[in-house]
């Protein structure tokens, strides 16, 4: 096993998260192709079987205590990286529609290849989160945006609200600061047409605190948004 199972276990039973062989033995797969490509390309930081089943695995996988994802639920992972949390949380939900979306070309390559090796369905996306919000057949498209470790809330909400229907929901992935990074975003979330629904803090046996800000979409994001990548940084919201 490429990961701690009882460490996963323990901390999907305090989630009240089921989950069975089958997702065990892909989730082990996803990691044990992870680890060896990290060994050549640096495709994260996260490494061992105690961190991949805490902070790769479980917390990805905490996501599912935010939303309810009905098959069918059209859902893009900003900013996903080596898969994070996109893959696991596909691999707990398989009937949902998965788009990975990165600026980054090297890492959806190996997310492509190793989904391919496992029998896995989801799109990968080589764009910058900006530009496909922008484009017609992507904006205001998803039922749900997830998203970790990217970009403070007032940027970060920049890249997924132009992304999500009216009535959908964006999941910032955040840590001890959320209050913060809420208050800070206020004013993005009003012209983006956002709202917080609801914090969630996350419990995980690595004693890290963790919350999950859900961010209803209430009405559509007016056509100006998403702005060019150096306006956002230059001017965020
Ligand atoms: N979400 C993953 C995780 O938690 O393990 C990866 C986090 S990594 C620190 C940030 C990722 O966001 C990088 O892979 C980077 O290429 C991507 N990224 C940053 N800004 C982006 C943007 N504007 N559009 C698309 N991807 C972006």
């Amino acid at each position: 096993m490429n990961f701690n199972l009882d460490l996963l276990l323990e901390n999907l039973k305090n989630l009240n998260i089921d989950i069975n062989e089958r997702q065990i033995t892909l989730l082990d797969g996803y990691t044990g192709l992870l680890t060896e490509k990290n060994k050549v390309m640096n495709l994260t930081s996260i490494e061992g079987p105690d961190e991949s089943a805490v902070k790769h695995l479980a917390d990805s996988i905490s996501v599912m205590t935010a939303a309810d994802f009905k098959p069918g639920s059209k859902v893009i992972d900003v900013g996903t990286g080596a898969g994070f949390p996109g893959v696991p949380l596909l691999i707990m939900n398989p009937e949902i529609d998965l788009t990975l979306l990165d600026s980054t070309g090297k890492k959806l390559a190996f997310i492509s290849e190793a989904l391919d090796e496992l029998g896995v369905n989801a799109e990968t996306l080589h764009m910058r989160a900006e530009e496909a919000g922008k484009d017609s057949n992507r904006r205001e498209k998803y039922d749900y945006a997830v998203s970790r470790a990217v970009a403070s809330l007032n940027v970060l909400s920049e890249y997924c609200l132009p992304l999500i229907k009216t009535g959908g929901s964006f999941i910032a992935m955040k840590g001890p600061k959320a209050e913060d990074e809420i208050r800070e975003a206020e004013n993005a979330l009003n012209i983006l047409g956002g709202k917080v629904d609801k914090i969630i803090p996350v419990g995980l046996t690595d004693g890290a605190e963790r919350n999950l800000i859900v961010i209803k979409k209430t009405k559509s994001t007016p056509p100006k948004y998403p702005r060019p990548s150096a306006q956002i940084s230059k001017k965020p919201l």
